[in-house]
């Protein structure tokens, strides 16, 4: 029988996935995956994205671990497509590749002051308060009053990990450094602002309902953003999970405030014009325009400009696909351009052997179920795109592991994971808690290969 020897790049939820379909669907041929990825751990945003204090959305880790603990993936961490392995490797040693490669960076946010001091990509400190391996271990958490710029899920991640209190969080994975840092954040008021009205976030029910049960901290809502035009009526009867938020809101609008020690504003019509610097060149003020609605579901401007003083701002406004060398990219979208997960070439014409799902496909929106259905499209693809794979030079299971060896690059591998998941679950059940994540890429290395079981983190 024949055999697809497959390259998966990224192993978030969507390379994961497409793996597990593809050994579903595979028919009259033998499947063998290569799954690479830059980090020595796998399940990508799910580990590094999705906020600590949501161990039931973790829990989706389960899943994904059942797919590789399946025996078929091979697990290659801690190699960097574009600079450990490449496009031309691949071809060598594959019939064709899929990149899963997801996004990590923050989308740009074109306002006068957002480069100054104390202001903060929302990606930058999901990575810290995530343990990402990349990021500077300490964050600046000085600020008594913190802007936070978006209307997404992640700006209530970035709000909620900001106002809740550090021991709080203590039950969850939170690595120490985290939980050292927050424990001396001097914050009060954490102020979100969204450009459009309430009937109009993009936040989910549960996410919003949450934010009420925090402990200590005040929900503070504005009577003057609730007085809904016709669209968002019309949104508020219609939409279920805006009825719901609308609830929720209301109920915040009648209780009573003022005992708490931090609170949380949301401030809706509210379109962030410019961060305002201090002598230092440090954020010291938010400057906004107050919107209403423009009669169709939209806002306008009305002229009416506002300042709170703050001293740190968020930028949440989405996040942001990477270029790979040698793939096409959509500079505008972020994306690899695709048709379905086909790769196509700058001028359009289809890439054989080269395949794309998650959000590195369809850009950074959507649930992590959402890569799922996105996988099957692709994965769709391979399977009817035979007579186009690519005919590998090397097909032999051992080439890549030599070659990655040769230029002394320190992959790990599934055991190799195993390994470091049973020390960082150690570590948690020594303290109590459930898992302790090791933040340095080389303790995750050296726990990984056996090298050390010593944690300094
Ligand atoms: C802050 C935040 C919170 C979220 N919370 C939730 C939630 O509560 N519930 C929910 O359903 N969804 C949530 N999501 C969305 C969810 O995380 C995404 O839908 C999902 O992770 C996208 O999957 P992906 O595999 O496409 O990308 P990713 O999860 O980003 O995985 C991509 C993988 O590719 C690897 N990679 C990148 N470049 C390279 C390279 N050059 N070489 C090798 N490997 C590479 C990365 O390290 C990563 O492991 C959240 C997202 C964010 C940002």
């Amino acid at each position: 029988m024949p055999t697809l020897r497959l390259a998966i790049v990224g192993a978030g939820p969507a390379g994961i996935y497409a793996a597990d379909i593809l050994l579903r669907e595979a028919h009259g041929y033998d499947v063998s995956i290569d799954l690479f990825e830059q980090l020595p751990a796998p399940y990508g945003l799910v580990r590094y994205g999705v906020a600590p204090d949501h161990p039931r959305i973790k829990g989706i880790i389960n899943a994904l671990r059942d797919v590789l603990d399946r025996g078929v993936v091979r697990l290659f961490g801690n190699v960097r497509f574009g600079e450990d392995i490449t496009l031309d490797d691949l071809k060598q040693h594959y019939n064709a590749v899929v990149f899963s490669t997801g996004a990590i960076k923050d989308a740009d946010l074109d306002i006068p002051g957002v480069d100054l001091e104390g202001s903060y990509g929302a990606a930058d400190f999901v990575s810290w308060f995530d343990g990402h391996p990349d990021v500077p271990r300490t964050w600046p958490l000085d600020a008594e009053s913190v802007a936070v710029i978006g209307n997404g899920n992640v700006a209530l991640d970035v709000s909620r990990i900001l106002a809740k209190h550090a021991d709080d969080l203590l039950p969850t994975e939170i690595p120490d450094n985290v939980y050292q840092g927050l424990k001396t954040s001097p914050v009060t008021d954490v102020h979100v602002f969204g450009r459009r009205g309430p009937a109009q976030v993009k936040f989910t029910p549960l996410e919003l309902r949450e934010l009420g049960e925090l402990r200590d901290v005040d929900m503070i809502v504005y009577d003057e953003d609730f007085d809904h035009d016709e669209a968002s009526l019309t949104a508020i009867q219609t939409n279920k999970q805006v009825m719901v938020m609308n609830r929720v809101l209301n109920q915040w609008r009648e209780r009573e405030v003022g005992q708490a020690s931090r609170r949380l504003h949301l401030h809706f019509y509210a379109k962030p014009l410019e961060l305002v610097a201090d002598e230092r060149g440090h954020v010291a003020a938010i400057r906004y325009e107050r919107t209403r609605p423009d009669g169709q579901g939209g806002v306008e401007g009305t002229g009416e400009v506002r300042e709170v003083a703050v001293q740190a701002a968020y930028r949440a406004v989405g996040y942001f696909g990477s270029p790979l060398p040698g793939v096409p990219f959509d500079e505008r979208q972020g994306v690899i351009p695709n048709r379905e997960g086909q790769v196509l070439s700058e001028d359009g014409h289809r890439l054989p052997g080269v395949y794309a799902t998650g959000w590195i496909k369809r850009g950074p929106v959507g649930l992590i179920g959402h890569t799922k259905s996105d996988a099957m499209e692709t994965v769709q693809h391979i399977v009817n795109d035979q007579a186009s794979w690519w005919t590998p030079e090397d097909p032999s299971e051992e080439a890549v592991p030599n070659l990655l060896r040769e230029r002394g690059v320190a992959f790990t591998d599934l055991d190799g994971w195993h390994n470091l998941d049973a020390h960082e679950l150690a570590l948690g059940e020594a303290a109590g808690r459930e898992r302790i994540k090791v933040v340095p890429r080389d303790e995750m290395i050296d726990v990984s290969l056996g090298r050390t079981t010593a944690s300094t983190s």
